[in-house]
Order: structure tokens, then sequence, then C-alpha cells
């Protein structure tokens, strides 16, 4: 059954959307929150267990001081007030995930309270994202729907359950509601999560692949009348995993939601989920803020103690962040703040980095990376770093570019065959033959034939008028096809017809 839809434009100019975000980062301890059961991804299912994860009875859970550390980094990244006292409570509700049937969270003392985080939009303007709290918990198994149509619960056969997961250490960043976005909530949103990536990555205390499940979150979207109404009732979508599931999840609620209030209804507080097939969400369990998890401090476990200067140790080993090291890089480039946008909002700046480090020059690097190769991987709907091209493929390019081995039409064609798996730079070369003429008696021969075939163009050129040129360069290419030198070419036609 298809939900109305208002068109986009038409509801954030009716309406005012306000989001929330829950973003859950799972972090790559070697070992659980609770237990020293192993933390890795893929492994057999249920062969990185312990009593703890599996919640036994008389087993006793101790904290992993990584994990803290690790959120407590976290928290220092995104501004937050690091508390000095905080406790584990239980959340408690029946999953068959969750074989304690209580989840370890924080509830009323969380680790790292009240933050913010600065996030660039797409044009470059900053955003200021409000940070509620950003509090430690444990993850829960995963269920996996055996006979269904989509994996769906619904209409499978049975029902698997790998405990690995349980027990893996999470911190979940909730913001405060977020207004003043307007038509930008979707780009707001994407840019926010995007830059939670950077940062843990640049931590190194997350894999942060959205596609393993290392990062999601939950999209709370309310619409209200205008920016100085209450807030209306929000839908919340629930374990969206990927960065464009969490924008077309924001515009498909405000468009759904402008609908439901343009037809004089009530937005229902309810979960949902997001379809990725259908591209929408759908209506999950109705809720209401009177969800009792029965909160209470979880007797198992002291509260955490955190001394001023262990916050101090750790600041000093809090490693450059992401946008220090992009204004860093663009001064050390000398790049524009266009092209250096563009670069990250290709997700290129470590390619663009690496190719550097490895002898090309910045404009060069940037060059290849957003041309020729985004080009390839938007056609192949594929990413950078999947295509069969290497930062060291690509500073070999421009390294044969510098010595006169290639000319950019050839080294175009070398990237091609590169990226069509047909081996490094030089093995492409010399498979095609790809190297510039260097010979300049062959060249000059073709010059003569060209000159000889054009006596107008000729009469053009000795009377100054050079805007010929380009068609003598062109048969001397098209002679030697495509592998002639361009600057090679235009000095020996100066020559001849001086
Ligand atoms: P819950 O336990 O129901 O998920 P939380 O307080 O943990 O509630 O998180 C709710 C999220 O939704 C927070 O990010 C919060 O800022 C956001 N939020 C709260 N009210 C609204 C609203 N009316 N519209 C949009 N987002 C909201
Ligand atoms: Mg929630």
């Amino acid at each position: 059954m298809a939900e109305k839809l208002m068109k986009f434009s038409e509801a954030v100019e009716k309406y005012d959307p306000v989001i929330g975000l829950e973003v859950h980062v799972e972090l790559n301890t070697k070992t659980k929150l609770f237990c020293p059961a192993e933390v890795s991804f893929g492994g057999e299912p249920n062969t990185q267990l312990t009593p703890v994860s599996l919640g036994l009875p008389g087993s006793l859970p101790v904290v992993n001081k990584s994990a803290i550390d690790y959120a407590i980094k976290l928290g220092l990244a995104l501004h937050c007030d690091i508390a000095e006292w905080s406790q584990f409570a239980r959340k408690n509700y029946f999953y068959p995930d969750m074989p304690r049937d209580y989840q370890i969270s924080q509830y009323d003392k969380p680790l790292n309270g009240e933050g913010y985080l600065d996030v660039e939009l797409e044009d470059g303007e900053i955003f200021r994202v409000p940070i509620e709290r950003a509090h430690v918990e444990d993850d829960a198994g995963k269920n996996t729907h055996v006979g269904g149509a989509d994996g769906r619960i619904e209409g499978a056969d049975h029902s698997l359950v790998d405990y690995n997961r349980a027990g893996v250490p999470l911190v979940e960043i909730v913001t405060k509601p977020i207004t003043g976005a307007g038509a930008r909530a979707a780009e707001v949103a994407g840019a926010y999560v995007r830059t939670i990536r950077d940062i843990v990555r640049a931590l190194n205390i997350s894999n942060a692949r959205m596609e393993q499940g290392n990062m999601r979150a939950d999209v709370n979207v309310s619409l209200r009348n205008s920016p100085d109404a209450p807030f209306g009732t929000r839908s919340e979508t629930k374990n969206v995993n990927s960065f464009r599931g969490i924008e077309r999840t924001i515009v498909y609620e405000i468009r759904r939601q402008a609908a439901v209030l343009e037809a004089g209804g009530e937005v229902l507080q309810e979960t949902r989920h997001w379809d990725e097939a259908n591209q929408t969400t759908a209506g999950g369990r109705v809720k209401t803020d009177a969800d009792d998890y029965r909160y209470f401090p979880d007797p198992d476990l002291v509260m955490v103690h955190i001394t001023k200067e262990h916050i101090d140790e750790l600041k000093a080993q809090m490693p450059e962040m992401p946008r220090e090291r992009r204004n860093r890089l663009q001064t050390e480039w000398g790049l524009s703040d266009n092209d250096m946008r563009d670069i990250i909002n290709a997700s290129a700046l470590d390619l663009v980095e690496e190719t550097v480090k490895a002898g090309a020059s910045p404009a060069g690097a940037r060059k290849w990376w957003m041309g020729e190769i985004s080009r390839t991987a938007n056609e192949n709907d594929t990413t950078l770093e999947e295509l069969s091209i290497t930062p060291a493929d690509v500073a070999r390019v421009e390294a044969l570019i510098a010595e006169g081995k290639l000319n950019d039409k050839l080294a175009k064609q070398t990237v091609s065959g590169v990226i069509a798996g047909e081996g490094t730079p030089d093995e492409v070369v010399a498979k095609h033959g790809y190297e510039v003429v260097q010979d300049t008696g062959a060249l000059e021969a073709e010059v003569d034939k060209a000159l000889a075939a054009n006596p107008d163009i000729v009469e053009k050129l000795k009377s100054g008028n050079m805007k010929p040129m380009g068609a003598i360069i062109g048969a001397v290419m098209k002679a030697t096809r495509g592998q002639a030198d361009a600057k090679t070419v235009t000095g020996i036609v100066m020559s001849k017809i001086k």
C-alpha cells in the first residue's frame, strides 16, 4: 500500500522539519565491553563467546578499560563534557538476540554529556549540530530470518541467532533536536554522520563500515508549522545503515508527514524501518514516551570514575581531527576551496594524499582522482577504492607524463587500462605500445606530410595566425595513433614555417 507523499519542495515550504539522530558506533576494541571474548567481524557464528556474552546465570561483567578510553576520545572529539562519575544501567526488554533480557547501557549518568559537532555542507557552509550525550552500551547479537522473501521476519520459516556481536561495545551519540536546517535537513544529517565516520576513523576506535553494521543510525523526523511553533510528533526510523539511506529516510519522512498533516491527519509516534528495496519507510510498532524499560543502575557494575588527569592524558593522545587535517593539506597543496571541497565530497582525501606521498603533484593527483577515475566510478556505480587503480599507479602515470613518455591522451588510455584490470601503468603501456614517439625524425616526416597536405594552413601560420595549429597537431596525432607529444610537434611546425 503506497503512502501519500507531498512534493518535497512544497513540504519544506509549508513545514519546518526537525530531526534527531541516534548514531551507534561499534568500537574496535580487541575484546567485548564486559568480558574477554574477541571482537571481530565475520567469524563462525557463536564462536566469540564467554558466559558473560551469553548472560549465563552467575556470570559477572567487568568493564573494559580500553572501551571507556575509546568512548572518552570520541566524547572529546565531539566537545562533550566528560562525566567524572558515570554509571551503567539495565535497560530491560526481551529480544531473542539479547540473551540477558536486558541491555547494559547508561541512563541518567552517561559518560559523555552535552557537546556539539560542526559539519561542513556541500557549499562550504558550517552547520553546528548540538549533541545531547554519547553513552556507552553493549550490542545485541544478530538474528537471521531464513526462508522469507527479503530476510525479514515476516514470511520466514525459522530464525537463527548469532551471539558473536552480543556484548561488543557501542557508543550511542544522541543529538538534541536539530532545528534550522529546513530544506537541507537531509544534507545536514548526511554530513553529520559522515563527519562522525571520519572522526572515529581518525581516532582509530571503530572500523566505521556502515555496510558491516559498525555504524547505524536511528533517524527521528518531525514537522511543525513554523520555526517558532512547538515540535511536532516524531517518527523514528530504526537502524538505517547507509549514508544515502539516512538522507532518503529524512526526505521520505518529510514528504510523508507533510501529506498526513495536509490531509488533516496526525503523525503517529512510531518506529519505522527503511525499506531499501522500495526506497520508502514502513510503519513498525507504535511507540509512546511511556515505553518503560525499567532502567535501574546495574548492581553488578561499579560506577566509572574518570579523573581530570586521565582526561588530560587522553587529550594528549588525540590525533589530528579531520577538519584540521583537511585545512593543513589544503595549505600544503595550495588547492582552492572548491577543489578541496570536491575532493572531500568525493571521499577522495586519503587517496589524493597517498598519491601525493607516492610522488605526484597535488594538482596532478587531484586531476586524476576527480576526473577520469571518478567518472569511471560513477559510471559503474562503485567507489574510488573499489576500482583496481591505486595511488601508486596514479603517481606512476604522473611520473611517465613528467618524463615525457606519455602525453595527456596516452595517460588517459593508460589509466583506463589500469582500471580495466590490465595491470600496472608500465604493463599497460608495454601491452598497448602507448609510448610517446620520441624519434623527432619520424615526427618531422609526419609534420612535413601534414603541412604539404594543407597549404592554406601553412599560409595562415606563416602570416602569424596560429589558430589552425591544432589541425596540424591533430593530423600528426592521427598518423601516430595518438603517440606524438603535442609540444614537440608544435616546436617542429614552428621551425618549419619560419
Ligand atoms: P528514544 O529513546 O525514544 O529513541 P531519545 O531521547 O533517545 O528517545 O532520542 C530521541 C532523538 O530524537 C534525539 O536525537 C532527540 O533529539 C530527537 N527528537 C526528540 N524530539 C524530536 C522531535 N519532535 N522531532 C525530531 N526529533 C526529535
Ligand atoms: Mg532511540
